[in-house]
């Protein structure tokens, strides 16, 4: 019969690699997604959701293209376990589905026990992280919205890796714009667990500067161990504790849940190390991770368009060992991440990278891409226009 893949998780991974099985294959592999979402919520743009200046419904996109011109069967469910030497998974509804190849795209979940008390102060929903675009977005926004003039907002970030190095950096300058004309006498805290700013660090810098003077302060150096709820606060490794109005912690992040339990995260029990022609796990064969999941080659960020990247060389290697073709040698991905400063203006970093077969990974080509010079609202209509080709690239 025809060939079966399974594709786990439906964002920036595994949509795009649905997607592509399909086309690359003139539709002659069958392809099979779980994804419990029953729309797509992106993560890119949704800091602009957070600061006001966009709405769910802008984030917010159907999967339906994948199944009606893709042939994609999307089941909304969620895989509970993989048996990688019978080749099956079961869903949570019961069901066992048997795969020829299985794709791991399930993001990322959190080591919440790093830092004491946080677990229980997100469940109590005081203490937001909103890193995974959803309801958990709209609630930090309504805290923002409901703190009094000349409060602090304060987000906490751990040390590198985690999804998206500027993502954290983006969102405390949209909510510094928010508050600039909304709540003027408040105040921004960036509370670093990394020496310096991740990414973009002086165009950050500049911008923070210039757009918001004294209302944005970034202070490196503070690694996070617990939080107390009942004072709102935040303890850490070496400095002192500070106080906020509204406390943004984000939790140190691994692979996601199922990849852990599966075995699949051979890279510290936290990524998965992948080979990196086909993205094929080094724990499993048969079993590809793409996404946020794996442990990184040199200079590769945690990004939605590194994902779609990965996807697609994914895609084109699962299509050739099943039908039987030769693969790609040589695969090369892209990256761009663009960043909002304010509701219009927007910096920008970009790499390309290269697979080197004599040394089995992916290497940034030296002089590709690189940094804007200044912010600027050319970027910004950019930025709307790579949200919306990304969109159309990943599910329709
Ligand atoms: P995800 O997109 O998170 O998809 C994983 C999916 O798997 C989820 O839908 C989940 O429901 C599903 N899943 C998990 N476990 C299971 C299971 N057991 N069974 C079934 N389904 C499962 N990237 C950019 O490129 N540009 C940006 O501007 C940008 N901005 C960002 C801003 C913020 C605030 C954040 C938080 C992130 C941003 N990112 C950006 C990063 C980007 O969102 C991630 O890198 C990207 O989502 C990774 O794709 P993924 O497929 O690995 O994971």
């Amino acid at each position: 019969g025809k060939a079966k893949v399974l594709v786990v998780g439906g964002g920036y991974g595994g949509a795009t690699v649905s997607k592509y099985i399909r086309l690359l294959s003139d539709h002659s592999i069958d392809v099979m997604m779980v994804e419990p979402n029953t729309s797509f919520v992106s993560c890119p743009v949704s800091n602009l959701v957070i600061g006001g200046q966009k709405t769910m419904a802008d984030i917010t996109n159907p999967y339906t293209g994948l199944s009606s011109r893709h042939g994609v069967r999307v089941v909304h469910d969620s895989v509970t376990a993989v048996d990688t030497a019978k080749k099956t998974a079961t869903l949570a509804g019961g069901s066992t589905v048997s795969y020829d190849k299985l794709v791991l795209a399930p993001g990322i979940d959190f080591m919440w026990d790093q830092i004491q008390g946080l677990r229980e102060a997100h469940t109590a929903g005081q203490i937001l992280h909103a890193w995974k675009a959803g309801p958990e977005t709209m609630a930090l926004r309504r805290q923002l919205e409901a703190m009094r003039d000349g409060g602090t907002y304060a987000i906490v970030i751990p040390e590198a890796p985690y999804r998206c190095p500027p993502g954290p950096y983006e969102r405390a300058s949209v909510i510094a714009a928010y508050f600039k004309k909304a709540k003027p006498k408040s105040k921004v805290l960036i509370l670093d667990g990394n020496p310096d700013v991740t990414s973009k660090g002086p165009l950050f810098k500049k911008a923070w500067q210039d757009l918001y003077g004294g209302m944005v302060e970034y202070r490196p150096q503070h690694k996070a161990v617990a939080v107390n709820a009942k004072t709102n606060t935040v303890e850490f490794e070496v400095q002192g504790d500070v106080k906020a109005d509204v406390l943004n912690v984000l939790p140190v992040m691994r692979a996601g849940a199922l990849a852990v339990q599966t075995g699949l995260a051979n890279a510290n029990n936290r990524w998965c190390h992948v080979n990196f022609l086909n993205f094929e796990s080094t724990a499993a064969k048969d079993v590809h991770v793409i996404g946020d999941a794996i442990q990184v080659a040199q200079g590769m960020p945690k990004s939605g368009h590194m994902a779609n990247s990965h996807a697609k060389v994914t895609a084109a290697a699962i299509v050739a060992e099943l039908q039987g073709i030769e693969i790609n040698p040589h695969p090369m991905v892209t990256n761009v991440c663009m960043s909002y400063v304010d509701d219009a203006h927007v910096i920008h970093v970009a790499s390309v990278h290269e697979f080197v077969p004599t040394q089995k990974t992916f290497r940034t080509i030296g002089g590709s891409g690189g940094v804007s010079d200044v912010r600027s609202d050319l970027e910004g209509r950019y930025a709307e226009a790579w949200a919306k080709n990304i969109w159309a690239d990943t599910l329709m």
